[in-house]
């Protein structure tokens, strides 16, 4: 038999086990780049590559010997490149599963916390933007609005996108059980988004959502309708009790380890 005569080939144990992680962190992988602009690049990535060996199969020099120097020096150009998303995965890495576990207990009352005020900005017809920080660090946008430390409950949420209060416009920042920002501005997505009735406001909730791996729940002033954008796609129109459950029903890194600044200066 095949296997008999080339013993190397039969898999034991140790094998079984390095497919298992190496699955496991090409599925993780996969799991932090979908929707992102990363995954975009990637899939431009792996056409070149295409390119690439089609060039060397068809044996066309030119192209194989241009594209061969593309990715020698690619592979630098993508570190100084993804040089945030690289810091951002090594912090995670980091991170211990354990007290991640502990500070799941009171993303219940976040969560139904900000879907009772959520509920409440939508019967009054109050615009409202709201960012729930997941394990990407939103610190880069705090500092456009203004920075505070309280505890994240309805009736503040409420108040703050009261209109005419001085920090009603522009987004809040949740981060664990705190509201660490308000009137925070959100970079828009970058795709074209053809429903007209979808403002810049529904439009920085999806860009965030690209650019992280935070929920962000909006209130249209103009429809009252709540929507929640999570990893590139915007769900409308869902009840108080659907943004509950999706804030719920995520695991939130420890809200006392302060992730990593990326905000510090390039190395
Ligand atoms: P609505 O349905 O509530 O009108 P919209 O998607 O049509 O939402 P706009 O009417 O363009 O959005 O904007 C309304 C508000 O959205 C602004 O007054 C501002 O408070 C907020 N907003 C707009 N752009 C941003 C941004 N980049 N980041 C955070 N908040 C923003
Ligand atoms: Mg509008």
């Amino acid at each position: 038999m095949l296997l008999e005569r080339f013993p190397f080939l039969v898999p034991d144990v140790r094998d079984l086990i390095e497919i298992l992680i190496v699955a496991f962190v090409f599925y993780r992988l996969l799991l932090f780049l979908a929707g992102t602009r990363a995954f975009q690049i990637l899939l431009g990535l792996l056409l070149l590559v295409l390119v690439y060996f089609a060039a060397v199969i068809f044996r066309l020099d030119m192209i194989t010997t241009l594209l061969g120097l593309i990715f020698t020096y690619g592979a630098f150009a993508a570190v100084v490149v993804f040089q945030p998303e690289l810091r951002q995965a090594l912090a995670r890495l980091g991170r211990a599963r354990a007290i991640r576990f502990l500070a799941n207990t009171d993303q219940h009352a976040v969560a139904d916390e900000v879907a009772d005020a959520v509920s409440r900005l939508a019967r009054n017809g109050t615009g409202a933007i709201i960012a729930v920080e997941g394990e990407v660090s939103l610190n880069d946008y705090l500092e456009a609005g203004t920075e505070m430390q309280a505890n994240a409950s309805a009736d503040l949420l409420a108040t703050i996108f009261t209109p005419y209060s001085p920090l009603h416009d522009g987004a809040v920042i949740v981060r664990g059980n705190q509201i660490v920002a308000a009137g925070c501005v959100l970079p828009l997505t970058q795709f074209p988004v053809t429903d007209k009735s979808l403002g810049t406001r529904h439009r920085a909730a999806l860009g965030l959502s690209e650019e992280s791996d935070a929920i962000v729940v909006v209130v249209s002033e103009e429809t009252s309708k709540i929507s929640i954008a999570v990893r590139g796609m915007l769900r409308r129109g869902v009840t108080a009790d659907q943004v509950r459950e999706a804030l719920a029903g995520r695991s939130r890194p420890a809200l006392a380890l302060s992730e990593t600044s990326s905000k510090a200066s390039p190395a």
